[in-house]
Order: C-alpha cells, then sequence, then structure tokens
C-alpha cells in the first residue's frame, strides 16, 4: 500500500523513519534529520526540506553522500550489487542493454570522471519525465558534464541526486504527476515541428508564419478543442486564441427570455508565445501556453464553469527572429502593429504580407486592427514561464514569483583611439581604445552588481581591423543594462555613461554611443503577484521572489491592464534559447497546480 504524508506526520520517528529509508543512497541521516521539521505541508515540502539538510550538512557530508552512489552501467551493475532502488533505475534506462561499443565508452567517461572530480557520476536516469532517458541522451549528458568546472559539477550532482529522490517519493507515495505529464507529452508533440534546415538536424526552430509555425498553430487548436474550450479561432496575426465561457449567470430579463449569456463578466488572459528562437529550448513560451489548456481541461472534465471567461492565448511571435517585429503576437492586442512591417522582407525575400498571405491569414491592417481588445474587458493578465536562467534551480526551489520584468537601454558604442606599433609605443604614451572598454566591461560588472539585481552586459567587444602587433586604435561594443525598475536602470545607466566618459578622458580617447533600444519596466500589479504567492504557498513550496531579466509577453499586456508572472524551475542551470533547455514534469505539475489555485481564489472573489 503507498504511503500517505499523514502517516509520515504522525508515526514515530522511528518508524517514519524506517518508511523513507532508501530515497537517499545509503544515507538514512537526511530523512531522519528531515523529520525534526514535521509536519510537512505536501511532498515537495518534504523533498525541500531534505534538500536543505544536504545543503547544510556541508561539503565533506555532500561528498560522502555522492560516493554512496554506485557508477553508471559500472561494476556494481554487472556484478549485480546494486539497490534495488538503483537497480530499477539502470535497468528502465536500458542501461544494461548497452551494446559493447556504448558499454566501453561509458566506462571510458566513469575513469575520466572519477579522475577529474574525485566521486562518481550521478545522473537522474529516468530523466524529467521519469520514463526513462535514452542511452543516447545519457551518454551525450555524461561527455557534457565531463567539461565541467569541479564546484559545479558538485551542485549538479546534488540536483541530480535530489531529482532521483523526488522519483523514489513519488513511487513510495504512489504519486504520480498526471497533469504535468500531459503537459508535458503536448509540449513533445508540439516540439515535432520545426523549420526546414533545421528539422533534418533534430532542432527546433519556428519562425513566424513558415509552414511548421501553421502546423504547431494547428496541434495547438486541437489540444484547445480536446480539452474543452468553447470557442478556438486563429486570429489576423496567427495567435491561436482559445476562450473558456464563464457560467451564465442568472438573466434580469423577464422569463423565457433566457440567460444573457456572459453579458457584462469580465475575462481573465493568460498564454505565452509558440515561435522559437533558432535552434531553441521546447518550453520557452510553449509551458505558458499548455499549462492553462490543462487547466481548462481539467474544469471542462468536472464540468466546472468560473464566474469570468477565461481566455487562452498562444501568441504567434514574440522573439522577432523572422521579421524585426519583436512581441507582434501579444503587441497586436493592445493596438501595436507598426504598418511598415507588412513590407518588411525575410532573409529570402519573403515579404510579411506575403507570408501571412500564404497563411490563409486576411493581411490587411483593419483585420489586425480589430485585434485591439478593450481593458475594461479584463480582470487581468497572468503568464506562466520557464525561468530561463539558474537560480531557481540553484536553489532547489520549483517555482518563482516575478516581482517585475526588468526594464532596460541598449547602446551601440565605438571609442577611438591611436592605432601605434605595439613595439615602440611605451605604455605611458598609448591610447588603447581596447583598454578603455575593459576598463568599463569592469566597472559596469561591479556597478551591476552593487544593485543586487540590475544587471549589465557587454556583450560584443570588437577591435575592427585589430592586429597582434598593433595598439588598438578602434573599439566597438555593446551595452546592455537592466534593472527592475526604471529609476534603477536610469541611475546604472547615468553612472556607466558618466564612468565611460570619465575613462576616455583620462586615456585620452573619444567615443560614440547610439541608444538602439529602451523598454520601460514592468513592475507586477501587487494584488496579482498576491494571488500567485497566496497559490504557490498553498502547495507547501516555498516562496521565492525574483525580477525577470528576459522581456515577455506580458511586458506588452503591462501597458494597458494589471499583469504578474510566476517562473517554472529549468533544469541543466535553466539555459534558455538552447536544445538543453528542460524542465520536469513533477514541477509542470506543480505549475498547474499553482494555476488551479489562482483561478479558484478568483472565483472566490467574485
Ligand atoms: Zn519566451
Amino acid at each position: 500500500m503507498a504511503l500517505t504524508l499523514e502517516h509520515i506526520n504522525t508515526a514515530p520517528v522511528a518508524e517514519a523513519a524506517a518508511q523513507l529509508d532508501g530515497l537517499y543512497e545509503h544515507s538514512p541521516w537526511i530523512a531522519e534529520a528531515a523529520l525534526a521539521q514535521r509536519p510537512f505541508r505536501s511532498l515537495p515540502h518534504l523533498k525541500h526540506a531534505m534538500a536543505r539538510i544536504v545543503h547544510d550538512a556541508g561539503c565533506e557530508a555532500q561528498l560522502a553522500l555522492i560516493r554512496a552512489h554506485p557508477e553508471l552501467a559500472g561494476k556494481a551493475m554487472v556484478s549485480q550489487a546494486l539497490t534495488a532502488e538503483s537497480t530499477n533505475e539502470q535497468n528502465k534506462a536500458g542501461l544494461a542493454n548497452c551494446s559493447p561499443q556504448e558499454f566501453e565508452k561509458i566506462q571510458a567517461f566513469n575513469a575520466a570522471y572519477t579522475a577529474k572530480f574525485g566521486f562518481p557520476f550521478i545522473l537522474a536516469v529516468r530523466g524529467p519525465r521519469g520514463t526513462g532517458l535514452l542511452r543516447q541522451e545519457i551518454i551525450a549528458t555524461f561527455e557534457r558534464r565531463l567539461a565541467n568546472h569541479p564546484d559545479f559539477e558538485l551542485a549538479e550532482s546534488l540536483r541530480n541526486i535530489h531529482r532521483i529522490v523526488e522519483l523514489r517519493l513519488n513511487d513510495k507515495f504512489g504519486v504520480e504527476p498526471r497533469l504535468g505529464h500531459q503537459v508535458w507529452d503536448w509540449q513533445e508533440e508540439l516540439g515535432a515541428f520545426s523549420d526546414p534546415g533545421y528539422k533534418e538536424q533534430g532542432q527546433l526552430t519556428v519562425t513566424y508564419l513558415t509552414d511548421a509555425h501553421r502546423a504547431a498553430a494547428g496541434m495547438i487548436e486541437r489540444t484547445m478543442l480536446g480539452s474543452g474550450f468553447d470557442e478556438v479561432n486563429i486570429d489576423a496575426v496567427g495567435n491561436v486564441v482559445g476562450r473558456y465561457k464563464a457560467r451564465p449567470h442568472p438573466s434580469p430579463l423577464p422569463e423565457g427570455e433566457g440567460e444573457r449569456e456572459g453579458e457584462g463578466v469580465k475575462t481573465l488572459m493568460t498564454g505565452s508565445h509558440y515561435d522559437t528562437v533558432r535552434n531553441g529550448g521546447k518550453y520557452d513560451g510553449r509551458l505558458g501556453i499548455f499549462t492553462p489548456i490543462a487547466c481548462v481541461g481539467e474544469l471542462a472534465r468536472t464540468g466546472t464553469r468560473l464566474p469570468f471567461h477565461f481566455e487562452v492565448i498562444a501568441f504567434a511571435e514574440e522573439e522577432g527572429q523572422r521579421y524585426k517585429a519583436t512581441f507582434l503576437g501579444s503587441g497586436a492586442l493592445i493596438g501595436q502593429f507598426n504598418p511598415a512591417w507588412m513590407d518588411q522582407k525575410d532573409a529570402d525575400g519573403i515579404s510579411m504580407r506575403e507570408a501571412m498571405q500564404h497563411a490563409g491569414l486576411p493581411a490587411t491592417l483593419e483585420a489586425i486592427r480589430a485585434l485591439q481588445r478593450q481593458p475594461s474587458d479584463y480582470l487581468g493578465f497572468v503568464e506562466v514561464h520557464i525561468e530561463q536562467g539558474p537560480v531557481l534551480n540553484e536553489l532547489d526551489i520549483p517555482l518563482g514569483i516575478v516581482t517585475s520584468i526588468n526594464g532596460g537601454v541598449r547602446y551601440v558604442c565605438e571609442v577611438s583611439g591611436m592605432a601605434s606599433h605595439a613595439g615602440t609605443t611605451p605604455m605611458n604614451r598609448r591610447r588603447d581604445a581596447a583598454v578603455a572598454v575593459a576598463e568599463l566591461a569592469l566597472y559596469v560588472e561591479q556597478r551591476a552588481a552593487r544593485d543586487g539585481d540590475s544587471v549589465g552586459t557587454i556583450g560584443i567587444l570588437n577591435v575592427p581591423g585589430g592586429s597582434i602587433n598593433v595598439v588598438p586604435g578602434r573599439c566597438q561594443f555593446t551595452l546592455d543594462l537592466r534593472a527592475p525598475n526604471d529609476a534603477q536602470r536610469d541611475a546604472l545607466v547615468s553612472d556607466v555613461l558618466a564612468k565611460l566618459d570619465a575613462i576616455c578622458e583620462r586615456r585620452g580617447v573619444a567615443h560614440t554611443v547610439e541608444e538602439t533600444m529602451r523598454a520601460a519596466a514592468a513592475p507586477s500589479a501587487p494584488d496579482w503577484q498576491q494571488r500567485w504567492e497566496s497559490a504557490v504557498d498553498s502547495l507547501g513550496v516555498p516562496l521565492y521572489r525574483m525580477p525577470s531579466g528576459a522581456g515577455h509577453d506580458a511586458m506588452k499586456l503591462h501597458e494597458v491592464m494589471p499583469q504578474a508572472m510566476l517562473f517554472v524551475r529549468g533544469q541543466n542551470s535553466g539555459i534558455s534559447h538552447n536544445p538543453l533547455e528542460s524542465t520536469t514534469s513533477d514541477d509542470i505539475e506543480l505549475a498547474v497546480q499553482a494555476f488551479q489555485h489562482l483561478l479558484n481564489q478568483l472565483a472566490t472573489e467574485h
């Protein structure tokens, strides 16, 4: 019989500890220590408590824990000396059926890994969905992680151990993240559509209005219809719009004229984008589409209606890849569509108008203008998004509350000094353009860090026509400066530009600065942020508040209605805009549950 949390919370310590035995390989002390924190509010609460015990136990204990694990497909597996849990996991991953070449490769990696790090390679071989990674995936991950820095790899090993424990706990408690799996499977299905040239290489690229993009829209449309939405349509810019109608409210009209359907009833809007960057990840944007679709699926399945309409929108364009028209999908809903975009051509010379016609869209400005929403019809906008950063992954926290989407400014700059002979120009007589920029780069790093949550990057640093024996006469560079509110960003910008002036003055070099982008910060609406917080808290998951460093569709809706976002932890240090972008069906399940909680709470407020 499956274990219950109630039992763990109430049984004598020794008995509860015995029930949790085998979670952490040969390390019962972790569960025992965590039990001091009873009662646990949820399984994720228990998981997090044990992860904190490991975190606080220090390096020696962590190494001992890692070393208590068997090598992957190693001697222990061959001699059948693994624990029951490990045997099950390694078998599920098909490691017992390695070809001789694969087996040899893994043995060579094992030897190189142990030599470099001093502990065995640990991987949660059951993977993000719990059904097992492919052998090729395991081998590729092994090879990639061999190149990691030792400190990082130690932390990555612990994260994999916590993931193994999460899956073992699910087994023990008979828990399955059913909705998380559902969303995970939809993500896979959608991930199969990719633009030509990328699909053949197994890469995911879906840019605006390509055939793959339209096929993706079709799949989202079918998924919405299959989940019980009342109306689904593809609008004039290619957004897939699904509506789940409010429960009809009693009519004030005379009897016999029926109920007025939804008149005066407001709408909650949610959604995110389904286009991708080139060779991108499967979750960026898409997680914010399928998570609410799963919520509607549950509402429809249980015959539940909300007192407000629920509109889920899969935005057609956010990334600005095929055309320079970033946020086209969400922008159209707030009446922002630059007519000049229609004549913009892609790399193959196809105009946006032609692409729209090819996709069967009306391709007229009138039809696009008609998409503009009336903000007074809406309660607000919420968006779920994968974090796209390492923070939640490092803290072992599955969900994050977004406090603000950072405002940013970008500049393209150039410093010009004097190109001169590298051998004959004494150090005190140089006007080195690159060193001036290097000095600025160090300042940007230190100045942004001082705020705690500002970020500053010099992403391009280029010496045009430079040569090994010439003091750089020119240096072109970019500046990207972001902060959670506009005042903080402006203070950062003014300090950085003042520093650039001072450096150039002192070094006797000139500079130019051209502003290329300025976006206002989008702080979360306090009441909506609060709804996410109570949703996350209801799951027994620790609250973690953070700004969003990346821009999102919510920034656009922010201009006309209140908004707030929820972040979901990414695996692989939260890497994004990269095929390694990943999250688990357990974390997705929590996101679905948080969203359900938010809908329920909003329903009781009405
Ligand atoms: Zn995105």
